[in-house]
């Protein structure tokens, strides 16, 4: 158990390894799993999902788990004049009163566990053990920030002034939030953002990712019956191309959070910048290049087992995950045999195994950038190492997990987000011009360091501009209230999510003063 906040303890873990647990998680997780799912916009409490399209299995792109009718105009505009009124209402609200119900969402979140593993697992193409994390962290999500926001949005913060002038300094919510969440953890960042601009007294239009509307429908469903007012959260799936910039472009609009790539990240940033009558406020967490520095005092095995983990867990979809993997000449050639070998033990397949450590991807357009970006890349290698796909992987979006050797971390043009990790080597008295290479990507999310020499890893750790920084560990998996999360640059604008200052940046200071 782990301590957060004040006194606020993370979501308790399972253990797999022993049949007593695991045995009916797994039949409960299955027997979720024979649902066929709905999903669909929920306007003012009232779920709409006639006529939707069906949604796939990207483990199996035979099996149909579902249909999702997507938003239409009209919906948006429903839910947005539903949601200003009632935000007004919602910050009038005590924080403690918000609290208590975003901890009931997160007791129901606990309880449902199996079945929202099940979502994760057959929309997401996400592993049992990734599934389980995923509702734990927005489980945390959800209990943290209803911690500060009970600690800090409550009575405001009385600062000093003359005799006979009272001074108060009170946060409350901004308005309308749009909260755009990406595929890759379609529970987690999905309930993150919408349980932090909750928290903070705003009203929410959340426009899940396309790829995986149904386990957004179902969490949305979940917060409501946890006491969530129906005016104050509404749910729109759909296209970021149509739905998504359509809620952006609406002045009504007091602020957007945005998990997703650099480039989206952008044109919300210019489509914000042209609203008549409000300057929205924008929190966007995007892309990594991340590398991995590896210097000849470090530990071979340790390393590879956390290059593994770094690079292949949740096949490589996670914007923390390890892209650029630099290591001392001196252990390049073990590092690179070790890493072949330990990729030749993965099981790469269906993520309801328990045995299957590498999912699929989520799609086929992110499998064919990968194939590309991969044949090209290695037609220049030094040295490479692929995973063999078998026959049965055919049916689904898998990649094989890749290991390439490049000559310099400029090859790579922008984030390869996938099971596929580029090793470059380099001279010990080169040092500083791999830190200079890394922050030349203009990214800064996560940094992995491995040396046994601590003023070495205090070095790097200052010279890179990287948002998390993990030494002699995988650089994945950041916890709540633990390793705030986010980066700078091109990663993104901050604050930190599972930090402590998150929730300012959903809302705004004011500040009373009274003549006594
Ligand atoms: N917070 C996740 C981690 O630490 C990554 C989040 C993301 O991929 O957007 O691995």
């Amino acid at each position: 158990r782990m301590l957060y906040g004040s006194s606020r303890l993370n979501s308790l873990g399972v253990n797999l390894a022993d049949p007593a647990e695991r045995e009916p998680l797994l039949a409960k997780i299955k027997q979720a799993a024979q649902q066929r799912w709905v999903g669909g916009p929920i306007v003012k409490g009232e779920l709409h999902e006639a006529r939707g399209t069906e949604v796939r299995n990207p483990s199996n792109r035979t099996e149909v788990i579902g249909t999702v009718r997507e938003a239409d105009i009209a919906l948006v505009d429903k839910a947005l004049a539903a949601a200003v009124p009632a935000q007004v209402e919602w910050d009038g609200v005590s924080a403690s009163e918000r609290a208590e119900i975003l901890e009931h969402a997160a007791d129901l979140y606990e309880e449902r566990m199996p079945e929202l593993i099940a979502y994760c697992v057959r929309e997401g193409g996400r592993t049992i053990p990734d599934s389980i994390s995923e509702v734990r962290e927005a489980v945390d999500f959800l209990r943290y920030y209803a911690d500060r926001a009970r600690n800090e949005f409550g009575a405001g913060v009385r600062l000093p002034g003359p005799t006979g002038e009272s001074n108060e300094l009170k946060l409350r919510g901004r308005g309308v939030f749009c909260c755009i969440s990406p595929w890759n953890f379609p529970l987690a960042i999905f309930t993150g953002q919408i349980a932090a601009a909750l928290a903070a007294g705003n009203s929410v239009l959340a426009k899940p990712a396309e790829q995986t509307p149904l386990i957004a429908t179902r969490a949305v469903q979940i917060l409501l019956e946890a006491g969530v007012p129906p005016d104050v959260l509404h749910l729109l799936p759909g296209d970021g191309a149509t739905v998504g910039s359509r809620i952006v472009a609406d002045p009504r609009v007091a602020g957007v959070a945005f998990t997703g790539s650099t480039e989206t990240a952008k044109l919300i940033h210019r489509s914000l910048a042209n609203r008549e009558g409000v300057i929205p406020v924008l929190i966007a967490e995007t892309g990594g290049q991340n590398a991995m520095i590896v210097d000849s005092s470090a530990l071979p095995e340790q390393v590879v087992f956390d290059v593994v983990q770094s690079s292949f867990n949740s096949a490589g979809q996670r914007c923390s995950a390890l892209r650029a993997l630099y290591v001392q000449e001196e252990i390049a050639d073990r590092v690179a045999e070790l890493l072949a070998g330990y990729m030749e033990e993965l099981t790469l397949g269906d993520p309801m195994l328990l045995t299957t450590d590498v999912g699929p991807v989520i799609d086929p357009p992110s499998c064919e950038m990968l194939r590309t970006h991969t044949e090209k890349i290695t037609r220049k290698a030094r040295w490479s190492h692929a995973y063999k796909l078998k026959p049965e992987h055919e049916q689904g979006t898998f990649f094989a997990p890749a290991a390439v050797e490049i000559e310099a971390l400029s090859q790579l043009t922008g984030e390869v987000f996938g099971p596929i990790v580029h090793l470059i080597r380099y001279q010990a008295h080169k040092l500083d011009k791999v830190i200079d290479a890394v922050n030349a990507t203009g990214f800064g999310l996560t940094l992995g360091v491995h040396t046994r020499v601590d003023a070495t890893a205090r070095y790097i750790a200052s010279r890179v501009r990287a948002g998390n920084v993990y030494v002699n560990r995988n650089m994945i998996g950041a916890v709540v209230g633990v390793q705030p999360f986010g980066g700078r640059g091109l990663s993104g604008t901050g604050p930190k999510a599972g930090g402590p200052y998150y929730l300012h940046r959903f809302a705004t200071e004011q500040t009373v003063t009274i003549n006594t």
